[in-house]
């Protein structure tokens, strides 16, 4: 009996990873039409000078609207693209779009994008980011890459040489979701980043865990020793913004500074001021 019982609930499991490996097929079909359907948008999050609130840039965060399911996190979406390679035509797409948008900011303000670990191993990626600064014609110091430790931690030779690559674009570089990962101090120090962001799981558990201060006045101090600007993650409340402003921790982002949001918003709430389309081909007017 119990026997049975065993069996007929692996049958059920085994049903139940059959229907979720086929809902991950299906939607990762989907995401493969997703750009060419314009389902894919790019939403823009303040990033802020902790002591003054001066809006520094925006980080650059891809969103999809399935059209039946609706809003899928990219925290379940990119890990499909990253398994299926999409990730390399949707991470050109962002890069290009962040870029494209940013050239147009009054306001010389950075973007920062996200690079999954399989496009910093497999693209030609110092190509790329030349290819559209060029075309965008960003000014590369507004161009942040945001990489996490796993995008070092594959190939550290391979890796160190394309970020120098890189480096030498004058884009600049920081160090994602900083201490969740394992050879953390190793990776800082050995690689020429520009900046660490703490991860928000630090700054949210501080209130709970004072002893969680002390890991972020460490990161304070080690940023400031290497020449790193440090920003922190996930800033919700005021309490977490005056603790960090206490810490001297000189960035955030969060949603108390800012919902992650389209560019139309910002641009209608006067966050950001953009210069006219370019007008090539809107030069000549059409006689009705
Ligand atoms: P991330 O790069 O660490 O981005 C920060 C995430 O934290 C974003 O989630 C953002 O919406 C969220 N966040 C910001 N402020 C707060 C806050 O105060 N509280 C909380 N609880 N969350 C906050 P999102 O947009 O869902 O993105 C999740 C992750 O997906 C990103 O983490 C990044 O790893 C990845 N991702 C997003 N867009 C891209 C992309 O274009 N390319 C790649 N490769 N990865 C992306
Ligand atoms: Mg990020
Ligand atoms: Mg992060
Ligand atoms: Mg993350």
């Amino acid at each position: 009996r119990a026997k049975s019982d065993i069996s007929r609930s692996i049958c059920f499991y085994e049903k139940d990873m059959d229907q979720r490996v086929k809902e991950r097929r299906a939607m990762s079909a989907d995401l493969r039409d997703a750009i060419a359907h314009g389902q894919l948008s790019v939403a823009y999050q303040v990033q802020t000078r902790v002591s003054t609130g001066e809006t520094l840039g925006y980080e650059a965060l891809l969103r999809w609207e399935h059209p039946q399911l609706g809003f899928i996190s990219p925290e379940t979406f990119i890990p499909l693209a990253e398994e299926s390679g999409l990730i390399l035509d949707l991470g050109e797409w962002v890069l290009r779009t962040a870029c494209e948008d940013a050239a147009t900011w009054t306001q010389p303000l950075t973007v920062a994008v996200n690079l999954s670990a399989v496009q910093f191993i497999h693209a030609d990626l110092p190509k790329l980011v030349r290819d559209v600064l060029a075309e965008t014609r960003l000014q590369p110091s507004r161009l942040e890459l945001e990489l996490t430790e796993t995008a070092v931690f594959s190939d550290g030779h391979r890796a160190r040489h394309l970020m120098e690559q890189i480096k030498q674009t004058g884009v600049k570089v920081a160090l994602d979701d900083f201490g969740t990962g394992y050879s953390s101090l190793d990776t800082l120090v050995s690689f020429p980043f520009d900046k660490i962001k703490i991860d928000k799981s630090f700054i949210q558990e501080a209130h709970s865990n004072p002893q969680t201060i002390a890991i972020i006045r460490a990161v304070v101090a080690l940023g400031r020793s290497l020449g790193l600007a440090v920003l922190a993650e996930g800033i919700e409340s005021e309490e977490q913004l005056n603790m960090l402003h206490m810490e001297g921790c000189s960035e955030g982002q969060g949603y108390l500074l800012g919902r992650p949001s389209p560019l139309k918003q910002l641009v209608a709430d006067g966050a950001i001021t953009v210069n006219p389309p370019r007008t090539a081909s809107s030069g000549v007017a059409r006689a009705h």
